[in-house]
């Protein structure tokens, strides 16, 4: 498949957001160049369809980039640089360019008004064929070798070698370093990947039997990665769930990965106050309820199922009228509510957005133009750099960012 057009080859290696972004936005930015996606699958922009739950979660309203890099634990000082140059309002009015028009949600994630993951697929294929991009699947990048001031593309089984001028690598995260051999030629360092944004297996029947029960802001602090997140928490059948997890498995990742998904994991239900306040709190409580029974939970958010599990945690009965409580029962039931420790054996990523935390070191990208520092004419954009995000639409942003400043550079 050796090309000889006499025009400039960009091949992309990867069809998913950020190859495909780079590549829509190259063809149109530069009509000299020939562009072309490598996709080694016989799918395209299968994460896109598949993300946030079939709605994709396409970016998050949030329009100050020194507050939108926050959401990154690996990546923050670098897209400070990158956002200022296209960021979460420009992906907003690219796809209003090209009518497809977004709604924000409560918790500023931002979705397709259709509320259907295929409107932004239709959109990025639609600006493929307007501009002519070329697109090949079953196209598994085995290799690219630098050779005289171009890249040689090899590929699994017998495709024949392709020759391209520029070369960006969006081929996504990967779970172990063999995941990024085709890369060994360029020299580049792999960060070791661990896997991001997870939820926490708990074996504990009680808690379990309350899945489907949550509450809307939680504190999630695991003492041993020294991390603390807050925000709705989940009970699953599985264990604990929940934005306020995945937040805590984003920042730990690493340490998470070390103590091989083994730790405990301590949570205050109410989200603020400690044993002590939360102590004086009910003691207040016995004396202007005392009349009442305990069966009620006194603070808000707190579901009837889940008041009574408290209870029961604490050796109290939902019958015990608030004056009859003891010292005893409401120091055990501060301490329930304020720091309940359950212990976490293994991590499940079912049907939850995932991402990878390593990739290639971003110190070896500049990330005015996302050329690697190693070669020129190799980029890289989205998750294949050791970048990634909490949930809420930043790790879309992230391929959307990176890809079009390739798109403008290359
Ligand atoms: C279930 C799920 C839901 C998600 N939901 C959201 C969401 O709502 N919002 C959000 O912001 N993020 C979400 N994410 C994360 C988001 O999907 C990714 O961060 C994003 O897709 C990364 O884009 P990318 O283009 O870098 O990589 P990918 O989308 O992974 O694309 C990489 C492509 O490269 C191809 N490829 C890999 N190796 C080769 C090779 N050797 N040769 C040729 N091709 C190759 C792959 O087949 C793939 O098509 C979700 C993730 C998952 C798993």
């Amino acid at each position: 498949m050796e090309k000889n057009t006499g025009r400039r080859v960009f091949a992309v290696i990867g069809g998913g957001a950020a190859g495909f972004f780079a590549a829509v936005n190259a063809a149109r930015l530069h009509p000299d160049l020939d562009v072309i996606i490598l996709e080694k699958s016989d799918k395209l922009l299968s994460k896109v369809r598949v993300s946030g739950g079939g709605r994709c979660n396409v970016t998050h309203a949030c329009f100050d980039n020194r507050i939108l890099v926050k959401n990154y634990p690996r990546g923050e000082r670098e897209l400070q640089q990158a956002f200022s140059r296209f960021s979460t309002g420009d992906t907003i009015s690219w796809l209003h360019e090209r009518g497809v028009e977004l709604k924000t949600e409560e918790d500023g994630r931002m979705f397709p008004v259709t509320d259907d993951s295929q409107t932004i697929v239709d959109c990025l294929l639609a600006e493929a064929d307007r501009y002519n991009v070329q697109i090949l699947c079953k196209a598994s990048v085995h290799e690219i070798i630098p050779e005289n001031d171009q890249w040689k593309i090899t590929f699994e089984g017998a495709m024949p070698a392709l020759i391209a001028d520029k070369v960006l690598i969006a081929t996504g995260g990967g779970r172990n370093e063999s995941a990024f051999s085709y890369l060994k030629n360029t020299k580049h360092t792999i960060i070791h990947p661990v896997p991001s944004l997870f939820t926490f297996n708990i074996k504990n029947k009680a808690l379990t039997s309350l899945m489907g029960v949550s509450v809307s802001d939680a504190k999630v602090i695991i003492p041993a990665a020294k991390t603390e997140t807050q925000g709705p928490l989940l009970i699953t059948h599985w264990g604990m769930s929940g934005p306020a997890v995945l937040k805590a498995s984003s920042i730990a990742a690493r340490d998470l990965e070390k103590l091989q998904y083994r730790f405990d994991v301590q949570i205050n239900w109410l989200g603020s106050g400690n044993a002590e306040s939360m102590f004086e709190e009910l003691n207040e409580i016995r004396k202007s309820e005392a009349q009442h029974k305990c069966d009620r939970s006194p603070f808000e958010g707190i579901s009837r199922r889940l008041w009574e599990y408290f209870i029961g945690k604490s050796d109290m009965n939902a019958d015990l009228r608030w004056g009859d409580t003891s010292n005893k029962h409401l120091r055990k039931l501060a301490e329930v509510l304020t720091r309940d420790v359950y212990i976490v054996e293994g991590k499940t990523t079912f049907k939850e957005e995932f991402v990878t935390c390593g990739g290639v070191s971003r110190k070896e990208i500049d990330f005015s133009t996302m050329e690697s520092k190693l070669h020129k004419g190799l980029f890289f954009a989205g998750e294949v750099i050791d970048i990634d995000a909490v949930t809420g639409g930043f790790n879309f942003q992230n391929a959307w960012t990176t890809g079009w400043l390739v798109a403008v550079s290359v």
